[in-house]
């Protein structure tokens, strides 16, 4: 990544994606610049992006258009050559592997384009994996059922059910569940212990049309109870009234998004 070649200055395009100006901003990118390992160009160049705390934005582009490659950078699994990424207040940037790792692990909750579930686990250990690799979140899982026995546990099955996941299917081995049933447990694993950014790629791309609503709403919800900041990416321009902001990569990629180019306000569900 060093030998990334530096380019000339272009102004800076803030996109502002909030009219609030008192909330504190969840994602701040600043001339971020990312090249992939013997790529000959930057996939990723974006000159400026503020994504305030609690919005649910939704972020297309096209297959290849660098989707997920932005959400490896807003999860910090990886780092820019150039520019800056604050997350919740963080420089991520600034941390070391490991600090990143724990971040991550405290912050985010992340939802796999192939769920990436346990197949040899329950689907309640499944979801109560998320607690493991996070004091901070299992604190915040246990501290919303203090009367109960099994905290982590009433946790999970609150928010699956929440998912309308049924009670039967919950202690079924993760490898037995359908695609939708998999995708609503890879949602609960994100949400336990109430992470402050919530990121989903592709969930719903194997799901039909009423079903993917459906998923997203219930999502909303969820995200919308713990205070959290949900970015939501997808190649499909139809899910994309279900949310409140809409961004496209490909026009934020080199500065070229406008601020007339956001969807603001009244999507309807
Ligand atoms: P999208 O999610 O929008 O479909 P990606 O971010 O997966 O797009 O991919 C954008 C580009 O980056 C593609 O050209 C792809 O080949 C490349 N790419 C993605 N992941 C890697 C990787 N791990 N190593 C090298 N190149 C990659
Ligand atoms: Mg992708």
């Amino acid at each position: 990544m060093t030998d990334f070649l530096s380019q000339h200055q272009r102004p800076s395009a803030s996109i502002m994606l909030s009219e609030s100006a008192q909330e504190p901003s969840a994602i701040t990118l600043k001339e971020v610049k990312f090249r992939w390992p013997k790529a000959k160009q930057a996939i990723l160049d974006i000159p400026a992006l503020t994504i305030q705390a609690q919005q649910h934005l939704f972020v297309k582009g096209p297959s290849g258009s660098g989707k997920s490659t932005l959400l490896s950078l807003l999860t910090a699994i990886n780092t820019p050559e150039q520019g800056s990424i604050t997350l919740l207040g963080t420089d991520i940037c600034l941390l070391k592997q490991g600090q990143r790792d724990q971040f991550r692990a405290d912050n985010i909750g992340y939802i796999f384009q192939q769920f990436n579930l346990l197949p040899y686990l329950s689907v309640i250990d499944n979801v109560c994996l998320a607690c493991e690799f996070s004091r901070q979140r299992k604190q915040k899982a246990m501290a919303k059922h203090a009367s109960s026995q099994h905290p982590i546990r009433s946790e999970a099955i609150r928010l699956l059910t929440a998912l309308n996941l049924p009670t039967e299917i919950q202690t079924q081995k993760a490898s037995h569940l359908s695609i939708g049933q998999q995708q609503r447990v890879a949602a609960a694993r994100a949400l336990m212990g109430s992470p402050s950014l919530v990121i989903a790629d592709e969930p719903t791309s194997s799901l039909d049309h009423d079903n993917r609503e459906a998923f997203i709403q219930l999502l909303m919800q969820e995200v919308t109870r713990n205070q959290a900041t949900l970015i939501f990416v997808s190649h499909d321009p139809t899910l994309e009234p279900l949310f409140e902001q809409s961004i496209d990569l490909a026009q934020l990629n080199q500065g070229k998004l406008q601020q007339s180019d956001l969807i603001k306000e009244g999507a309807q569900a």
